[in-house]
């Protein structure tokens, strides 16, 4: 399992249960909701915090959110493009939020050109993503997936291959159907697994299977 910080206090509490239990890692990184956080000693924090622990496999959750705005969009294009480039020198992949904003952070992607990245808990239009897709980065979907009026995500997932197909369930946030209003566990990606099974005509086994191993390639986790 990989736990996932939005600030990098939540980063060093992400890091303890990391380190506690063998199976859990976790990525750190300054979110765009509170991208105004991000100051001139953030980046070195960051770097020294992502090199503390090999539990820490990823640079995120970065990206930019247009919808909420909890941040001005110029902080929240400072820290994203500055966290890009720390997980570039790293070589660290990046998880990547996006709402609202796919333009910006397609300019962002393009300016830095990271080695890898996945969008999470993605909601994007194919034609939207196509192009990361092609240069090789992953989709990741979470349980909004499942949702009446998903009809484009569900284009997305049918489009994505699946060799660059991630699921998670963005817990506690965005429960699946038959979960939703509930608060989201971890053991409910298993309803985002049946519908990736379902639009890709694949097995449960099978699906279960491919985004394992999509993860721990992704992520780089020990076999
Ligand atoms: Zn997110």
């Amino acid at each position: 399992m990989i736990t996932i910080a939005d600030s990098l206090e939540e980063g060093e509490r992400c890091l303890t249960i990391a380190t506690k239990y063998e199976h859990i890692f976790c990525t750190i990184g300054v979110h765009p909701h509170v991208s105004k956080n991000w100051t001139k000693g953030s980046g070195e924090k960051l770097t020294a915090l992502v090199g503390s622990s090999q539990k820490v496999v990823a640079v995120g959750e970065i990206g930019l959110d247009y919808h909420y705005n909890n941040s001005p969009p110029a902080d929240q294009k400072r820290a994203f493009e500055e966290q890009l480039l720390i997980a570039k020198e790293l070589s660290l992949p990046a998880v990547v939020h996006c709402r609202d904003a796919i333009v910006d952070l397609k300019k962002i992607i393009a300016t830095v050109d990271p080695p890898s990245l996945v969008i999470h808990c993605c909601t994007e239009r194919w034609e939207d993503v196509e192009s990361l897709v092609t240069a090789g980065h992953f989709l990741s979907f979470t349980g909004i997936a499942t949702y009446p009026k998903a009809d484009e995500i569900r284009r997305t997932i049918k489009e994505c291959p699946m060799d660059q197909l991630m699921i998670e369930t963005d817990a506690p946030y965005l429960a699946p159907i038959p979960h939703r209003g509930k608060r989201n566990e971890p053991a409910f990606v298993v309803e985002v697994a049946k519908l990736v099974a379902q639009i890709k005509k694949k097995s449960l086994p099978e699906v279960d299977a491919l985004t394992t191993q999509n993860t721990m390639a992704f992520f780089r986790l020990p076999s």
